[in-house]
């Protein structure tokens, strides 16, 4: 079977799957007044159009599969989930992207379904600053939730949206918790999407300076692995953890694109600053649709862009991260 190659000879052997765009957060950068679904619109994929869906990536060459959202842990049969993704066959790696906050309770359930590896949103590790991004006073939850997951065996990375004026002076916080957790955090730049325009100007901030301080205190790049996300990131032999960066405003970050994404309600999006998301549910309805499934993915690939345009302040159709996962 064909594999998923793109125009530019990128490789595509990552999916994120968003199942539902729910979510109980309020971060004030992505759902500032929480939930807005137009309950005229269906309901997200269930567990056989999931699966439908997964098999056919799976045989287009796709080994890893990250579930997101919105917020992934509120929908109630997402350990089923993981466990069904994870049996396909030709899946190696079953992840999770979450606010954590339900991950204490969640944890050991996840990963003996199969799930290895968990991101969790943390801004800030200051607790006024937390509950002023995310409307939610529970960063004690977040922080079992990520003890949590270590104990049961999940890989944890952090992603700290930077902000200025927020939490773009908190490296000492951030760099005193990896001096003994084993975990990866990752400052993403604050992104443009149609809804955040006013925030957006006021607290995006480029993390060239963050970097700048991390090499100047003996902090050394890693190499990256081909199912590795965008991330720059850095180690330290004096500290248990790890830092990264992503910036999506830098030259060349499109190069090595490796992921494609679907949304809760099976559109595949190419990009996620992209105008177009097609929708593939009504190829996911029976088994024996497969090959034309492949086909329609393999052709939508084809028209994949080189590069996003966020730099000429074009964001593309996505109005908040929470509709298509992040
Ligand atoms: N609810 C889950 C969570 O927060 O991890 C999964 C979905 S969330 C959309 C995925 C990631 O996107 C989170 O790390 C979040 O901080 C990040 N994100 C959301 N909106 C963003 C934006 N405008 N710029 C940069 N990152 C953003
Ligand atoms: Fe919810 Fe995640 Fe968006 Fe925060 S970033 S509002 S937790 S979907």
């Amino acid at each position: 079977m064909a594999r998923l190659i793109d125009s530019y000879q990128r490789k595509f052997r990552y999916l994120r799957l968003s199942i539902t765009d729910s979510c109980n957060f309020r971060c004030s950068y992505c759902l500032p007044n929480g939930n807005c679904i137009d309950p005229a619109l269906e309901g997200p994929l269930n567990l056989d159009e999931i699966i439908n869906l997964t098999t056919a990536f799976a045989g287009l060459g796709v080994e890893k599969v990250r579930i997101t959202g919105g917020e992934p842990t509120l929908r109630r049969d997402v350990v089923d989930i993981i466990s069904a993704i994870s049996a396909v066959e030709g899946i190696d790696q079953v992840a999770i992207s979450t606010n954590a906050y339900r991950l204490a309770q969640l944890a050991p359930r996840l990963a003996a379904a199969g799930c290895k590896a968990a991101n969790i949103s943390l801004d800030s590790l200051d607790a006024g600053k937390f509950a002023r991004v995310t409307g939610q006073t529970t960063n004690q939850a977040v922080l079992d939730g990520i003890d949590a997951a270590l104990e049961a065996g999940l890989k944890v990375k952090i992603n700290a949206v930077l902000m200025k004026g927020i939490n773009d002076g908190e490296l000492s916080n951030f760099l005193d918790y990896v001096k003994t957790s084993p975990v990866t955090i990752r400052f993403i730049e604050l992104m443009r999407t149609g809804d955040n325009k006013e925030y957006f100007e006021k607290h995006h901030v480029r993390a060239d300076v963050l970097a700048l301080d991390l090499v100047e205190q003996g902090w050394e790049v890693m190499q990256r692995g081909t199912l590795s996300g965008p991330a720059e990131e850095y180690f330290h032999p004096d500290y248990h953890g790890h830092l990264g960066f992503i910036r999506p405003y830098a030259k060349n970050f499109c190069d090595g694109c490796n992921r494609l994404r679907i949304s809760c309600r099976g559109e595949l999006k190419l990009c996620l600053f992209g105008d177009g998301q097609e929708s593939v549910r009504h190829l996911l309805q029976n088994p024996t649709q497969m090959e034309e499934l492949q086909l329609t993915i393999l052709q939508r690939l084809s028209t994949k862009k080189e590069s996003h345009s966020l730099q000429d302040d074009n964001f593309g159709t996505t109005r908040q991260l929470a509709s298509i996962g992040g």
